[in-house]
């Protein structure tokens, strides 16, 4: 890398001085500077001395098609000029309404409601309040408890981190949460030795019916992350979990809440995870990649069903919940030209192509003599380095800046979630350049 210059220095140096970073030991850049980057193109992001990264994990997994991608571009500059924002509380505009009919035709027309928010955790809780509000208005008052899975991960304002099982985002903040049954993971890293990923995944849902015979009385929904749980370190299991959760949710008159936030759009190899068991949720969330990961915007599409009795003239049976930048026009309009981009290029068909490609160049990693559990599911690869290190995630992310690559490990998981628009010469960077990182830090 090059050395920093004076304009870089200065920008590390207002930031640490004016902006509180997320997710981040503040301290730790008086050591690790933070990186300024000031532009990215497609899979690369360009620092402000002119070095490149590697853009393998999406920028926080939002990332669809590429940094400043020329389509997504078009669409918001063309809908600037028209109308950047109104409220949507007795308003409507085009790019909200076509993106709401044409989110419902990507779900065979089952989930035809969508209400729209801005960010992830607000869609969990959206999803949380209707499913309660639901409950109230259906005659099942005692409906108030809420289920999710060990290790799940759906955001962390207070309701959604209530609902979210990672230590270090939960602990400090226990005392005001409320408190919501833990279910077992699928994830097949939890099987025991000699028992099938399916297996694995047959047992936790017995496990989870158990619950629910007992207490389906008192509990609204059941939220989880179809196929991978992100936080968890992409946990990954089998989807006949999916199914048989759809199954034991519909025989005890539970919602069924899929957080698609992170896996939605193509990440699981199918448009929506859910697919993959035909397990159609009660209550689907969606952000993250909605938008190409371009515009905080997020949505939660319910069913007829759900919608009935909330349509009524009283105000106690209205759905109460709103954001100011609720169906921010410029947003809806850089999610429809992502899905135009799904259409137009064939996408969900062309990943397979490079999912078959990085596996096969995967396999000196996925034999790396300190590798474990090397996993893939679509877009997403995932495995565990075998270390003694307690800062490898950290050395591990410095280590790859210099082979330029942007990795950002979830403790002792290594994994890679690049963008779609990812080529065969890149990701042969992604490999031997992690190859490398993996070999200095066995040193
Ligand atoms: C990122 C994420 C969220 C939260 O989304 P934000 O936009 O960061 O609030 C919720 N659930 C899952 C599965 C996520 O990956």
């Amino acid at each position: 890398m090059k050395a920093i210059s004076a304009y870089s220095f200065d920008l590390q140096q207002r930031s640490m001085a004016a902006v509180w970073h997320p997710c981040s030991i503040m301290k730790q850049h008086e050591n690790h500077a933070l990186i300024p980057i000031v532009r990215g193109e497609g899979t690369w992001l360009y620092d402000a001395d002119g070095n490149r990264y590697l853009d393998a994990i999406s920028s926080w997994w939002v990332n669809l098609f590429g940094h400043c991608n020329p389509d997504i571009n078009a669409a918001i500059r063309d809908q600037l000029d028209k109308l950047e924002h109104v409220m949507l509380a007795g308003f409507a505009h085009e790019p909200a309404i076509q993106l709401a009919e044409k989110l419902k035709s990507l779900t065979a027309n089952l989930l035809g409601h969508c209400f729209y928010a801005s960010d992830g955790a607000s869609a969990t809780e959206i999803a949380l309040k209707m499913s309660f509000h639901y409950w109230q208005l259906s005659g099942k008052q005692q409906k108030t408890n809420f289920i999710h899975l060990k290790n799940s991960y759906h955001g962390e304002t207070l309701g959604a981190l209530s609902v979210t099982d990672v230590v270090i985002f939960k602990q400090m903040y226990a005392p005001l949460l409320r408190q919501c049954a833990t279910m077992p993971t699928p994830d097949w890293r939890y099987a025991d030795a000699g028992e099938s990923h399916k297996d694995y995944a047959l047992r936790a849902a017995s496990m989870l019916e158990n619950y629910l015979a007992q207490h389906h009385a008192t509990t609204a929904a059941f939220i989880l992350e179809p196929l991978v749980q992100g936080a968890a370190g992409m946990g990954m299991y089998h989807p006949v979990y999916l199914q048989r959760a759809r199954e034991i949710c519909t025989q005890y008159q539970v919602h069924l809440i899929a957080d698609e936030i992170a896996v939605g759009f193509g990440r699981t190899g199918t448009l929506f995870a859910y697919e993959q068991a035909d397990a159609v949720p009660d209550f689907l969330c969606l952000a993250k990649g909605l938008s190409g990961g371009y515009l905080p915007l997020s949505v939660v599409m319910t069913s007829d069903n759900i919608y009935q009795p909330f349509y009524d003239e009283k105000s106690s049976r209205t759905f109460l919940h709103s954001h100011s930048h609720t169906g921010n026009a410029l947003a809806c309009r850089a999610a429809l030209a992502t899905l135009d981009l799904f259409e137009q290029q064939d996408v969900i068909t062309n990943n397979r192509g490079k999912t078959t490609y990085l596996n096969k160049i995967c396999e000196p990693l996925a034999t790396h003599p300190r590798v474990r559990n090397f996993r893939n599911c679509g877009m997403i690869w995932a495995f565990e380095f075998e270390t003694e290190e307690h800062d490898f995630a950290t050395q591990c992310f410095q280590a790859a800046l210099k082979q330029q690559l942007l990795l950002r490990p979830l403790d002792k998981t290594v994994y890679f979630m690049p963008p779609y628009i990812i080529n065969q010469h890149e990701m042969n960077l992604l490999v031997s350049g992690t190859l490398n990182v993996l070999n200095t830090l066995s040193k």
